[in-house]
């Protein structure tokens, strides 16, 4: 441990050894808990994607198969090479083509198919009021730049990083067929009419209250709002009569403001601006030297020195494409059944001890407990993996004589057909929110299910080998914090079927906001490097924090030998991270969570088993005093 009191400052305490000699990978922005757990899944996977390619090693996976075959084109650097930017080419020639709106009207739902920029983003999701169905919805296009922030003049990240894209943009235009000085139009129109859209989309900050999204909005309504586009022409060609009648709009002022940046008149920006963003987004599936131009904008915006070697790049491609299939075969490879048991045993643990919570609770009269334990009770968990790879993926063969491009092209458009036949059929609940292969966890309000993928339940998190303190520290308070966004201040407007809907009693609710508020002003404002934490951007996950810790401690005081140092220890050193200061800047624009530091650091103070575990005292620096101490569930 360093010299360091762990009563002024938790993190630095466990993690003050570590951060002086940890090394942040080359290709990445950051490392730490979740990313180095993240580091030995990825390596592990690469060797196992090699053995498979080189016949070393065999799966019964027949999608895994598929993901085998784009693996290797991938890594087919002499082909990709040969046929540089050439497989790109007919499609953006037939970009280049649009000349009238009728042009890009008869264009307009493969180019949705094959995920070609169209002036708005569409696709079909679970409809928020009634999850069992599903929705069509639309929302505006999404921006070079992270958020809308960076576009008022004066953000010098911004101007920056608009430069950075520029030259990456250019050095690309460079290989297509376009007189240099239609490269150069191009590219100024492209920036034009991404600076037009910035001024009608949602910010980072309106993204986080979900249920502004939901806007059901007559068809009629959108029709005329995106005219002179012929929405109702694309949706006939897809749906023929039964197109929907309702559209979920997500983003309204995008689409109400629609005509300042796509009308008859701006056009060609548009078309400008889909050659220019589909020749980045292509890029990667190219030859060698345009896929390493694709990465620089990424690069500048997180700090990341180097781009992944090639093996890498394969794997990340792959794992994209076929993220449920890989998904599964690490799940069966490496997840055993006594953890999942182990795990599903303690997530029950903690639902029942919530319930409890919930039956003690202050605040809430007795209707609106009812109702939050209905909810608690009908969480739905999914464990490792899914049982099953769905018939989607069946599909995706790709065969010998398909580029990168093509191939990738291929998937796009099966994706995209698998996504809006969902329109007029019931929510499939077996889809999965995250592959076995990731290190996350995800609670989802539409679906009231929490996901725990595979990846994430080892060390730090948890181990059969590690106290239960430790694992409560770990992944308890992990498994806390997901069943906390069903309360959270987005989840808490969800039912226990994962429909919009008020269950609150009015003053409970009242109180809830009010606890929201004081969640908001212990983070709001708090340095970190040279910008500061916005507390209402990351309030949804503080509040999940929050209840996680609380439901946890609730738990360890019922089990023998806890060790509620060992708890804590744990707890900091799950949120271990080292990052570049780009990328630490750009997550606190950006992310909902606020920077690890600060969870580790924060949240503990809020609980009297902090104050008693490390007889923590007024003079010491992570103290506050008890009236200013936040404990919502
Ligand atoms: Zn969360």
């Amino acid at each position: 441990m360093s010299d360091i009191r762990i009563q002024d400052d938790l993190y630095e305490a466990v993690n003050g050894d570590w951060l002086k000699t940890a090394v942040i990978p080359e290709d990445r922005p950051m490392t730490g808990g979740f990313s180095i757990l993240d580091e030995e899944v990825e390596k592990l996977l690469i060797n196992d994607f090699n053995l498979l390619a080189n016949g070393q090693k065999n799966t019964n996976i027949k999608e895994m198969t598929y993901a085998v075959e784009l693996y290797k084109k991938v890594l087919d650097t002499k082909r990709r090479n040969e046929e540089g930017i050439t497989p790109l080419l007919k499609d953006l020639a037939v970009i280049q083509s649009i000349q009238s709106i009728e042009d890009l009207n008869s264009l307009s739902l493969d180019f949705l198919l094959k995920d070609v920029p169209l002036p708005f983003q569409a696709g079909v999701e679970p409809d928020m009021g009634d999850a069992t169905k599903n929705s069509f919805v639309i929302l505006g296009p999404s921006l070079i730049l992270p958020d809308t922030t960076y576009y008022d003049g004066c953000n010098e990240a911004g101007i920056e990083l608009l430069n950075v894209y520029k030259d990456m943009a250019s050095k690309a235009l460079a290989y297509t067929n376009l007189a240099k000085e239609d490269q150069e139009k191009y590219l100024e129109d492209t920036i034009k009419f991404d600076s037009l859209i910035a001024k009608c989309v949602k910010s980072q900050l309106e993204w986080a209250d979900y249920v502004k999204n939901y806007n059901p909005t007559p068809l009629e309504e959108v029709i005329e709002s995106l005219k002179p586009f012929d929405f109702m022409g694309m949706l006939k060609k897809e749906y023929k009569d039964e197109f929907p009648k309702t559209i979920v709009v997500y983003d309204p002022r995008a689409i109400k403001e629609f005509n300042t940046y796509f009308n008859l008149d701006n056009l060609n920006l548009y078309v400008h601006w889909a050659y220019v963003k589909y020749l980045l987004k292509s890029a990667f599936t190219l030859s060698e030297e345009l896929a390493e131009i694709s990465t620089i904008f990424r690069k500048a915006l997180m700090g990341i020195d180097a781009s992944p070697k090639l093996e890498k790049q394969a794997f990340m491609a792959v794992s994209r494409v076929y993220s449920e299939p890989i998904g599964v075969y690490y799940g069966r490879e490496y997840f055993g059944e006594e953890a999942k048991k182990d795990i599903v045993s303690l997530v029950k643990k903690i639902i029942e001890m919530y319930k409890v919570r919930m039956k003690n609770n202050t605040f809430l009269a007795e209707e609106t407990k009812i109702e939050a334990i209905k909810k608690l009770s009908t969480i739905e968990i999914k464990m490792g993996y899914p049982e099953y790879i769905h018939e989607l993926y069946s599909k995706m063969e790709l065969t010998r004589d398909l580029s990168y491009y093509d191939s990738m092209v291929k998937v796009s458009i099966l994706k995209s057909i698998d996504n809006l036949n969902k329109l007029n059929k019931k929510v499939d609940r077996t889809e999965w929110a995250m592959p076995g292969h990731m290190v996350n966890a995800c609670y989802n309000p539409s679906a009231n299910d929490i996901t725990f993928p595979a990846a994430i339940l080892q060390k730090p998190f948890y181990s059969i080998h590690q106290t239960i303190s430790e694992n409560l520290g770990g992944i308890g308070a992990v498994i806390g914090h997901e069943i906390s966004h069903a309360f959270d201040n987005n989840g808490a407007q969800f039912d226990e079927n994962g429909n919009i809907k008020n269950w609150w009693k009015e003053s409970d609710y009242k109180a809830f906001q009010k606890l929201t508020k004081d969640m908001i002003q212990q983070f709001d404002g708090i340095p970190f490097l040279s910008g500061k934490v916005n507390g209402e951007l990351v309030v949804s996950e503080n509040i999940a924090d929050n209840g996680g810790m609380a439901v946890t401690l609730a738990i360890m005081h019922e089990i023998p030998n806890s060790d509620f140092k060992l708890y804590f220890e744990n707890w900091a050193k799950v949120w271990c991270m080292k990052a570049k200061e780009q990328y630490t800047l750009y997550l606190l624009t950006n992310d909902v969570h606020s920077p690890a530091k600060l969870r580790a650091n924060i949240q503990p103070r809020n609980f009297i088993e902090w104050y008693q575990a490390f007889d923590v005292k007024e003079s010491d620096s992570m103290y506050i005093e008890p009236k200013k101490r936040i404990v919502i569930w």
